[in-house]
């Protein structure tokens, strides 16, 4: 996203929708930010609700011609690792395009996950937030932990002095 199209950023909120099919079929652009905290199923896996994801929404046809809906969500959030609860870092790149179906329409085999592409009811008002919130959710890990926990915590430094200054005390005697 250019510096340009970051002007027209706008926030969105739970009363956020979009007439999916005429997005789409006019190839329209919605781009759009996120506040962490407004994403109320993802609370559970988070450390903190700090900052924001920026998203944008095209509507695009597929080449066999069906309207999809393309959305890439980017940002980062403190997920809570689940061996030592503190803060994990995560990167949020997320890059995929939804298949929308017409209400009563016939609704595509499987085989279509395999290219990340997904297919969700077409709706003359459908919610964008949720939209962006389950892309997430289907982004992060599972069980998020570390790679290598137990790097100093602020707090337990605060009390006990690192292993490398009592060397280095011991050191200048
Ligand atoms: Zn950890």
């Amino acid at each position: 996203m250019s510096r340009h199209e970051d002007q027209a950023i706008v926030s969105v909120n739970a009363k956020t929708v979009i007439d999916s099919l005429e997005f789409a079929r006019q190839g329209r652009k919605l781009d759009g930010r996120v506040a962490v905290a407004q994403l109320e199923r993802l609370a559970d896996l988070l450390a903190n609700q700090a900052g924001s994801l920026v998203f944008e929404l095209l509507g695009e046809r597929d080449a066999e011609g069906n309207n999809c809906l393309r959305l890439r969500v980017a940002g980062s959030l403190n997920l809570r690792c689940q061996r030592c609860l503190s803060p994990l870092p995560y990167a949020v790149d997320i890059d995929s395009r939804l298949m929308l179906v017409a209400p009563g329409g016939e609704w595509p085999d499987e085989e279509l996950a395999d290219d990340g592409t997904d297919a969700i009811e077409a709706s003359r008002e459908l919610a964008v937030l949720p939209l962006v919130e389950e892309e997430v959710l289907l982004d992060v890990p599972v069980v998020p932990r570390h790679e290598i926990c137990g790097l100093p915590a602020a707090t337990e430094t605060e009390h006990r002095p690192s292993p490398f200054a009592v060397l280095a005390k011991l050191k200048n005697h």
